[in-house]
């Protein structure tokens, strides 16, 4: 149980060799350097409830492990302030924060059981043995992994292991429990898996989360609220339904949600004191909603982006054409990838529609609502 806050929190590393994750491609951020070094977080704000399940989620590079290595006490601060609890934790050991942190690589000790290795945070604290073990057994059930505590991890499969790790995490009962891409290393099936278990987990452990995701689907499913970052800095934090529905900026807008958000170059005019939005040859009027945001700030005709979501693009005997490059079968719908005004979109329509029926070299015409229309 911890509230956890940080304020202006801040992460200079030495100008030397970038850090390179195993098996990660060459990572292309716009991080900004200073003559201290890179600046791989700045400006982090958020505070977080007591119990409130938080998803760092960002792509690769963009700050989320160092931040939460900060949290953990495996990474010096550079600048601002962590609480726990109300407590400063900058100076504080990481074994004195009251946290566990389960890591994409599992991180268990191949000599030791699986019951050891659950064990063994305990006995380093001289917790009495009844009660390590009672700890150790109640979280193997949560956990589903009774059956296998007399087993060494390499007599695991992936899945297991990482049951493991969460199992040595949860033993300690900690204020708050960090996760660092703990699914990664799974195929997609298990990690599909493992994500709803976390979210049952979740309502048996009434403990701060604090997640660390590149996967938007994982962000969207399992926090409570998700910080979405690029470039060491946030970007936006909302629940998932507000970033869904209210992208801060095109970053947001193109990074949550699958397939992404379909962005059109587009003119925002206001006539008579109502905004509308021209793609092509198609003009709407934008949702009261959206006229009241931009009056507020009483913003002037320009050009500007347009974001509409794939699955709220109708397609019409009039409107902005486009010519199908590729229609793919999904199923239940079929995404057709369309090039229009320049861009490349994707609209889904449902199987059974007429609109499924259109392989590639047709031409469409597409509409959208002014009610689902984003502007940037
Ligand atoms: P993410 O978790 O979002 O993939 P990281 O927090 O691991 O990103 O890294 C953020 C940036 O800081 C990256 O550009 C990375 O190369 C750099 N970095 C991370 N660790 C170190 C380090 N120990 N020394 C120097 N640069 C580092």
């Amino acid at each position: 149980m911890a509230e956890v806050v940080l304020k202006n929190l801040k992460k200079i590393y030495p100008n030397t060799e970038k850090k390179k994750k195993k098996g990660e491609p060459e990572k292309k951020n716009d991080l900004q350097i200073t003559d201290e070094g890179v600046v791989a977080v700045q400006d982090f704000n958020l505070h977080i409830a007591d119990k409130e399940f938080i998803v760092l989620v960002g792509p690769s590079g963009c700050g989320k492990s160092t931040t939460l290595r900060m949290i953990a006490g495996l990474e010096d601060i550079s600048g601002g302030e962590l609480y726990i609890d109300g407590k400063l934790m900058n100076d504080v050991e990481p074994k004195d924060r009251d946290i566990a942190m389960v890591f994409q690589s599992y991180a268990l000790y191949p000599h030791m059981t699986v019951y050891g290795n659950m064990a063994f945070s305990l006995k380093l604290k001289k917790v009495p043995k009844d009660e390590i073990d009672r700890r150790v057994r109640q979280a193997a059930e949560i956990l589903d992994i009774t059956q296998y505590l007399d087993r060494k991890p390499k007599a695991l499969s992936g899945g297991q292991r990482q049951r493991v790790a969460i199992g040595r995490a949860i033993v300690r009962d900690p204020a708050v429990f960090l996760m660092d891409e703990p699914l990664s290393n799974l195929d997609a099936k298990l990690r599909n898996q493992m994500r709803a278990e976390l979210i049952k987990l979740r309502e048996r452990i009434d403990t701060t989360f604090i997640y660390v995701t590149h996967d938007q689907t994982e962000a969207m499913t399992l926090g409570d609220r998700i910080v979405i970052m690029k470039d060491g800095f946030i970007q936006q934090i909302g629940t998932p339904q507000e970033v869904f529905d209210h992208p801060a900026n095109l970053f947001v807008a193109g990074f949550i949600g699958t397939p992404q958000m379909n962005l059109f170059d587009a003119h925002l005019a206001r006539k008579d004191g109502k905004y509308t939005v021209t793609v092509g040859s198609v003009t709407v009027e934008l949702s009261e909603e959206k006229q009241q945001r931009l009056a507020a700030k009483d913003v002037a005709e320009q050009d500007v982006v347009l974001g509409v979501r794939p699955d709220h693009i109708m397609l019409c005997a009039d409107g902005v054409k486009g010519k199908v490059d590729v229609s793919e079968m999904m199923g239940s719908s079929v995404h057709l990838h369309v090039t229009a005004e320049g861009k490349d979109v994707i609209v889904i329509v449902p199987t059974n529609g007429a609109a499924a029926h259109f392989p590639a070299g047709s031409e469409v015409n597409m509409i959208f609502g002014g009610n689902v229309a984003h502007v940037f």
